[in-house]
C-alpha cells in the first residue's frame, strides 16, 4: 500500500529534532570540496544505525551512497550535495563552525540532514516502495571540476531513470518551492586574458606597446558579443572582474591581467562567445603590436530540467502539502550547480526550497558569512525527497 502523503509532511515534523541535531552537527564541523572525510563518516554511520548498508568512497573520493529495495523497475536517485566553503562564519549562532575559515554559507548542510531525514522515512515506510531508491551524497560541489562527474563514474546513476535534487535558499520565503522546466541555472566558465605588451616610461609611448591601452579596448569589446553575436532570444553575460596592471604613475606596464566570467543556458551560445572572446582579445592586441593569451576555463555546463520529473517533482509537492500557491516558476539563475551533470546522464529535477523566515532578520545570500536557514523548513525538504522516492 503506497505511504500517505499528508502524513510523510506530518512524519518528517516529528523527526524535526532528529533533522535540526544533523544540520548543527554538520553545521559546526565543516569540511572543504574535496577534504569531506568526517562528514563522509557521519553521513555514513547514521544511514547504518537507520539500518542502511552505505557504500562509502564512492567516486573515489568522500561519496556516501545508499539503496533502499522495494517494489520494481529503475532506481528513484535523491541526491544532496555535503561540502562548505572557505569562509569565516559571522552568523554568531551557538552551532557556528568549529573549523575557522570554513563555513556552511550554502546550506549544503541542510541538504545533508534532509536527505538523512528521507533516508530515515523511506526506511520506515519501505514497504511502501514501489521502485528502489538510491541516496547520493554527494562531496565537492563548490569547487570546478565538481564532484558529480566522480559519482557517476562510481555508478551513482547506473539503473536510474529519475533524479532529483533539492537546494535550500535563503532569497525564498520559508515554505516557497520554486522550480523551472528546461535550462534553469547558468553554464559557468572562467575568463582569463594576460595581455601583453612593451613598457617603458609613460612619457615615451611611442617606444612602447601600451598593454593598458589594449585592455581598455578589449575590455569594451567583449561587450559587444552578448549584443551582436548573440540572439536576443538567448541570455547571456560576459563580466570583466578584474584589471591588474601596473606599479607607477610614470610606467607604462608590461602587461596587464584580465579576469571575469562568462555565464550561458545555451551550448552553442557558450561556443560562440568563447570563440569571440578569443577572437577579440587576439585580433585587438594583434593590432596595436602585442598579444593576448586567453584561457577559458571549463565550468559546470547548463543545468537543465527534465519537463516530466519537473512536472513530477510539483505534484510531489502538492501531495506532500505544498499549497498551489507557494510553488513557483524559478527565474533563470545566473549561478552554476554540478547537479547539471546528473540531468545530462539521466532525466533530472533540480528545485529550490525558499527556507527565510522574514521574522527572524535579514536574509543574507548564500556564500555570505552571516547566512543562515530556516531549520522549520527542514522536514519539508525531507518529505519531499522522501514522497519523490516513495511516489515513483
Ligand atoms: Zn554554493
Ligand atoms: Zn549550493
Amino acid at each position: 500500500m503506497p505511504a500517505r502523503d499528508a502524513s510523510l509532511l506530518q512524519q518528517a515534523e516529528a523527526i524535526g529534532e532528529r533533522l535540526r541535531g544533523w544540520r548543527r552537527h554538520l553545521h559546526a564541523n565543516p569540511e572543504l570540496s574535496g577534504q569531506e572525510a568526517q562528514t563522509a563518516q557521519y553521513i555514513a554511520a547514521e544511514l547504518r544505525a537507520m539500518g542502511y548498508q552505505p557504500v562509502e568512497n564512492v567516486g573515489g573520493a568522500h561519496g556516501v551512497v545508499a539503496e533502499a529495495h522495494g517494489g520494481a523497475g529503475p532506481f528513484v536517485a535523491l541526491r544532496a550535495d555535503t561540502d562548505a566553503l572557505p569562509i569565516h562564519e559571522e552568523t554568531g549562532l551557538p552551532f557556528s563552525s568549529r573549523n575557522p575559515g570554513v563555513m556552511h554559507a550554502c546550506g549544503h548542510d541542510a541538504h545533508t540532514a534532509m536527505l538523512l531525514g528521507a533516508a530515515l522515512l523511506i526506511h520506515n515506510n519501505r514497504a511502501a516502495l514501489r521502485r528502489p531508491v538510491r541516496l547520493v551524497f554527494q562531496p565537492h560541489e563548490e569547487k570546478y571540476p565538481g564532484g558529480a562527474p566522480a559519482m557517476i563514474a562510481g555508478g551513482a546513476l547506473a539503473g536510474v531513470d529519475q533524479i532529483f535534487g533539492i537546494h535550500i535558499t535563503s532569497q525564498l520565503p520559508s515554505g516557497q518551492f520554486a522550480i523551472r522546466s528546461g535550462p534553469m541555472m547558468a553554464a559557468v566558465n572562467e575568463l582569463a586574458i594576460d595581455v601583453h605588451g612593451k613598457g617603458g616610461h609613460a612619457a615615451k609611448p611611442e617606444d612602447c606597446v601600451d598593454p593598458v591601452v589594449i585592455s581598455a579596448e578589449i575590455i569594451l569589446a567583449l561587450q559587444t558579443i552578448v549584443s551582436r553575436s548573440i540572439s536576443l532570444t538567448e541570455p547571456a553575460v560576459v563580466s570583466v572582474t578584474q584589471v591588474r596592471a601596473g606599479t607607477a604613475d610614470n610606467v607604462i606596464p608590461e602587461r596587464v591581467e584580465l579576469r571575469g566570467t562568462i555565464r550561458t543556458y545555451d551550448e552553442r551560445a557558450r561556443a560562440t562567445i568563447l570563440r569571440r572572446v578569443r577572437e577579440i582579445a587576439e585580433g585587438l592586441a594583434r593590432v596595436h603590436g602585442g598579444n593576448a593569451v586567453v584561457r577559458l576555463g571549463d565550468g559546470y555546463p547548463v543545468l537543465v530540467n527534465d519537463r516530466e520529473v519537473t512536472e513530477r517533482a510539483l505534484g510531489v509537492a502538492q501531495q506532500v502539502g505544498f499549497a498551489p500557491d507557494v510553488l513557483k516558476t524559478m527565474p533563470l539563475q545566473g549561478g552554476g550547480e554540478d547537479f547539471a551533470y546528473y540531468g545530462q546522464k539521466a532525466p533530472a529535477a533540480f528545485g529550490f526550497l525558499g527556507a527565510h523566515d522574514p521574522a527572524r532578520g535579514p536574509a543574507y545570500p548564500h556564500h555570505h558569512p552571516k547566512f543562515d536557514i530556516d531549520e522549520a523548513m527542514l522536514a519539508r525538504g525531507a518529505a519531499l525527497h522522501a514522497a519523490f522516492a516513495l511516489q515513483g
